[in-house]
């Protein structure tokens, strides 16, 4: 009747015999190899990137509190070295050292690839764009993340969401902007479609890595820049070399931040981790989200009243304006690049769509508290 009788009844013989089964895994004294019922399974290394200072608050503790989830929840089987900015390759080569299989994964901001594929810009900020819920409805159930993956898969990169900074600030100033011709021959630090926008209106928009602002607005080599927000801004002293620090964010009003996943490396793993990588990159995402709700707020504290920084508002007339030349410079954009072109239609019904129920809910209840 049972074909596996014999079978069963030798191993119960020999559970009932007290047999144990060799101790160790690392074979014995002759070499023969251990029991493979007790071998502990391979330990996969891999190597991770930023575009951030090692440890760099919020940016920076994504990836370690990352490679520490993934270690827990596989059990050490899978473990995640996190390498600064700088350490194994400069902040804006993480994309290329990904898709080359230099390294596994990086942690980045996707604006930071424009110039290899402008619709690479959606899945970070645009201005006047969405905020980060709005972000993260779309990348997790509104069509985006399907999108995103299409855009990286020319260069064999697999992106996930990997954090949001919420909405930033519009930046460290040195003279005041009252109207738009402020900003004419302005050397300012604002990368993506915000530093477009502010070529248009007569800047000279700049990138550069985060740690490189402070001694640039220090010597004068740039006017103005902007960074993150209230903790990244002070943990990089940018205070102590500008006056004014403006609001809002416009250009960023809720940037997400990406995992970058080699694709072959990820199709390698067995499926369990391919999950714990999903599944702890998604905690992730709302953990760096949560953190910077929280210590926003204990930053600007002491920007404005321990270091007595001056916080001033874009004049309205100047953000309507901003926009406009925004949606002129995404739209131009947008009808020269098919795939981008794609990737804001799907974007801007979404917009469309998830801003009416703002209006009756987030945006209604603003209002009424800030009365
Ligand atoms: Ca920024």
């Amino acid at each position: 009747m049972y074909r596996f009788g014999p079978l069963l009844l030798t191993l119960l013989l020999v559970v009932l015999s007290g047999c144990k089964p060799p101790a160790g895994n690392a074979g014995n004294a002759s070499g023969e190899p251990g029991s493979t019922l007790s071998s502990s399974p391979p330990v996969i290394e891999w190597r991770l990137a930023t575009s951030w200072p090692k440890n760099f608050p919020g940016l920076g503790m994504a990836p370690e509190r990352f490679a520490r989830l993934v270690d827990d929840m596989s059990n050490g089987r899978l473990k995640i070295l996190v390498h600064g900015a700088g350490e194994l390759m400069p902040a804006f080569a993480v994309f290329d050292g990904v898709s080359q299989g230099k390294i596994q994964m990086a942690h980045a901001a996707s604006y930071y690839w424009k110039g290899k594929t402008p619709a690479a810009q959606f899945f970070s900020s645009i201005p006047f764009g969405m905020t980060a819920q709005e972000m993260n409805g779309w990348l997790h159930y509104g069509g985006g993340m399907a999108l995103w993956e299409e855009v990286y898969r020319p260069f064999g990169v697999i992106p996930l969401a990997g954090g949001n900074t919420g909405m930033q600030m519009g930046g460290w100033f040195n003279k005041p902007i009252n109207t738009i011709a402020d900003f004419k021959g302005l050397k300012i630090r604002m990368p993506g479609l915000g530093g477009e926008v502010l070529k248009r209106a007569g800047a000279v928009p700049v990138n550069m890595a985060g740690r490189e602002l402070y001694g640039a607005l220090q010597t004068g080599s740039i006017d103005a820049a902007e960074w993150v927000g209230p903790l990244n801004d002070l943990a990089f002293g940018l205070h102590k070399v500008a006056k004014y620090y403006y609001y809002p964010g416009w250009h960023e009003p809720g940037s997400n931040m990406e995992f970058l996943i080699n694709k072959a490396a990820f199709e390698a793993l067995p499926k369990d981790l391919q999950a714990i990588v999903k599944v702890a990159a998604r905690a992730i995402n709302q953990d760096m989200l949560d953190e910077y709700t929280t210590r926003n707020v204990t930053a600007l504290n002491i920007l404005v009243k321990d270091e007595g920084v001056e916080l001033r508002e874009f004049p309205a007339q100047v953000l309507t304006e901003l926009e406009q030349i925004s949606l002129r410079v995404i739209e131009e954009q947008a009808n020269q690049d098919p795939l981008m072109r794609k990737v804001y239609d799907a974007y801007h019904v979404y917009e469309q769509g998830v801003r009416q129920y703002h209006k009756i809910a987030e945006d209604a209840y603003s209002q009424q508290r800030q009365q």
